[in-house]
């Protein structure tokens, strides 16, 4: 299509103002509500415009970027008003547009108060899509924003040029990750560092993170896994011009059975306080008499008629509206819901308390002495308090680290025996994988033990990186041999990566004499000099089935796992050998657990 025709298309569809606005949810997971709509332009379904990207493209260069986005801006507002959508709304907006002088500062408001919108509603995400030469002028306009009532999103974080510029001058209220850094995140390692990073940034500047463009629930379940609590993608919902704002109808029914391997399964029954709770209409002069009667009541849920929760009331916060002259008296009669807060944690009893504790350290306002509220299935069970999930993880994270590897910190033989029962309580398939690496004593005894150790850690971080986390685990027994567990179906492919990347990474290590002969000279056993071949892996891998859960032990299956790795390593070079418990069994019913 010439530039022509392009401009002529987007004339008419100024002319015409036949733009419209899909929008898509973006969605709390721990509050299992709607948090608002990003609302995205459309040119119409036979233009060539039709995709914003080219559009907005198009009248960049043609000058007519303010018009097209007054009209957006015009569309969105409107549209979210008739269908009553509820939280916020997020709009887009071209940084550009701000400093042009045409832009009009008034003109959003009285846009807004056509359509009752209220500012707080209301979240700014600024797009970046051409590196920002003004950084002063840019502030100016968004402060000018903001003492309008207006919050900030970053959007694209990590796609721009200068995001984190961004970010630590603007100081936004939101971040989304560019959807690059979510598109297959179970399966990258940098990308889980990058997201991490951007959440322990939004901890300490307040601001909260939202994931955009999740598609897969492999990518849920790493993202709700990390903390990541605001999200955005197909896998919810596609954009639509009427969007559903059902949040039940939006969730997808989240895996229960996906708990990490490399977590404790109990659930949150440990923590639960089983505490009062009132209904929205209850008079907070009740209300008060529960917190005065009651002196370890920190925080009381309040419930709807399905006694599902919908708000919160902290100690604290009542005592500081009350504290106002009269306002015991005004209010006595009035109904809590008057004074409740909507914003609050609500997590289910079957999530783990790792889950948990990362939901909290992300949340941007949570204060220690504010509990949150426990659900089973969405019904109000009791409250939770902080100061127990800190206990416990802090218990957690000393046991850990007795039970660590001392060199490469990964889990050792007690969390492996741990894993291995829990795989075979749950009856999950899986395939376990002993890992040594092939020709290790003489690499010792030639490089030297710092060399070892390296070339340990290497292999460390190779497993380390090649795992899903939210179905992998990764343990070391001792010395040379590690202990894989895997969830996932690619795991063929997992392993042969895993071999390529650790003898990579290995060439570092070799003297160029070595690496050039691709062999190294030590003595054997004898005393004798021998030649042996560089660095390599020998992979024994058990194909647990669910049907020979049953039937074995943890100790049973690590001696599996034992034996396919001595056959492995009989086998010179790179090798892997799997037993299937399955043809086991065929062999003859008890031959399974006898294998071992
Ligand atoms: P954005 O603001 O980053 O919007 C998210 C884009 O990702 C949208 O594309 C959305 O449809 C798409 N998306 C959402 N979830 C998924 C997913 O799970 N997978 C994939 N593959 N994509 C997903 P869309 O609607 O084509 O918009 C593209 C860009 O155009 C937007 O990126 C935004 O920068 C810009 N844009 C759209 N409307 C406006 C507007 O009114 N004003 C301005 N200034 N820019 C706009
Ligand atoms: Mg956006
Ligand atoms: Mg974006």
């Amino acid at each position: 299509m010439t530039t022509i025709e392009q401009l002529s298309a987007l004339t008419q569809i100024l002319a015409q103002r036949s733009l419209s606005t899909l929008f898509q949810p973006i969605i709390s997971l721990s509050e299992r509500r709607i948090l608002g709509y990003e609302a995205l332009t459309r040119g119409p379904s036979n233009s060539p415009l039709h995709s914003p990207i080219p559009l907005f493209a198009v009248a960049r260069q043609s000058a007519r970027l303010s018009e097209l986005e007054v009209l957006s801006r015009q569309s969105a507002c409107q549209r979210f008003s008739e269908q009553q959508l509820p939280g916020l709304l997020f709009l887009n907006i071209s940084p550009e547009t701000l400093l042009e002088p045409e832009h009009q500062p008034g003109r959003t408001l009285r846009l807004l108060e056509t359509y009752g919108i209220a500012p707080s509603q209301v979240v700014i995400e600024l797009t970046e899509q051409a590196p920002i030469d003004d950084f002063a002028l840019l502030h100016t306009a968004l402060h000018h924003y903001r003492s309008m009532g207006f919050s900030i999103a970053l959007d694209d974080l990590g796609a721009g040029y200068s995001s984190l510029r961004l970010w630590s001058e603007l100081r936004p209220d939101y971040v989304k990750i560019d959807r690059h850094f979510i598109d297959g995140i179970h399966l990258d390692a940098v990308k889980r560092e990058f997201v991490g990073s951007i959440l322990k940034m939004a901890s300490a500047s307040r601001a909260q993170v939202i994931a955009e463009g999740i598609e897969l629930p492999e990518e849920l379940a790493v993202l709700a896994d990390m903390g990541v609590d605001l999200l955005q993608g197909y896998l919810f919902s596609r954009p639509q011009d009427q969007p559903s704002s059902d949040i039940h109808a939006l969730l997808p029914k989240l895996d229960c059975s996906s708990t990490p391997l490399a977590e404790d399964s109990s659930d949150l029954s440990a923590l639960l306080n089983r505490q009062i709770s009132v209904g929205a209409q209850a008079p907070i002069g009740e209300v008060l008499e529960a917190f005065r009667a009651q002196a370890n009541l920190n925080s009381l849920a309040v419930l709807n008629e399905q006694q599902q929760p919908i708000g919160i009331v902290h100690r604290n916060s009542l005592a500081s509206a009350l504290l106002k002259p009269f306002a015991t008296d005004l209010f006595a009669r009035k109904p809590i819901s008057r004074l409740m807060s909507d914003d609050f944690l609500l997590v289910e009893q079957s999530q783990s308390l790792q889950h948990v504790s990362r939901l909290l350290t992300s949340r941007a306002r949570q204060r220690i002495e504010e509990d949150f509220i426990i659900t089973e299935h969405g019904i109000y069970l009791g409250l939770g308090r902080v100061i127990d999930v800190l206990k416990l993880i802090t218990e957690l994270k000393i046991q850990q680290a007795r039970h660590a590897n001392p060199l490469t910190l990964l889990p050792g033989n007690v969390p492996i025996q741990q894993c291995l029962s829990r795989l075979l309580q749950q009856s999950r398939e899986a395939i376990i994988c002993y890992v040594d690496i092939d020709h290790f004593k003489p690499f010792n005894d030639i490089y030297g033990y710092a060399k070892g150790d390296e070339a340990l850690l290497c292999l460390a971080q190779c497993l380390s990186s090649r795992v899903d986390p939210s179905c992998d685990f990764v343990g070391h027994i001792g010395g040379d041999d590690f202990l894989l567990v895997l969830g996932s179906d690619d795991w063929r492919q997992r392993l042969h990566n895993l071999q390529e990347d650790f003898q990579s990474q290995c060439r570092r290590f070799y003297r160029a004499e070595h690496l050039q002969a691709g062999c190294f000279s030590s003595l054997n056993r004898q005393g004798q000099h021998q030649e042996f071949p560089l660095l390599s892996l020998s992979l024994g891998v058990v194909h647990l089935r669910p049907e020979a859960c049953a039937q074995l032990d943890a100790s049973q299956l690590a001696d599996l796992a034992s034996q396919a790795k001595r056959h492995a390593k009989a086998v010179p070079g790179y090798s892997l050998h799997i037993t299937d418990t399955q043809t086991l069994a065929a062999q003859s019913p008890n031959s399974v657990a006898r294998a071992s």
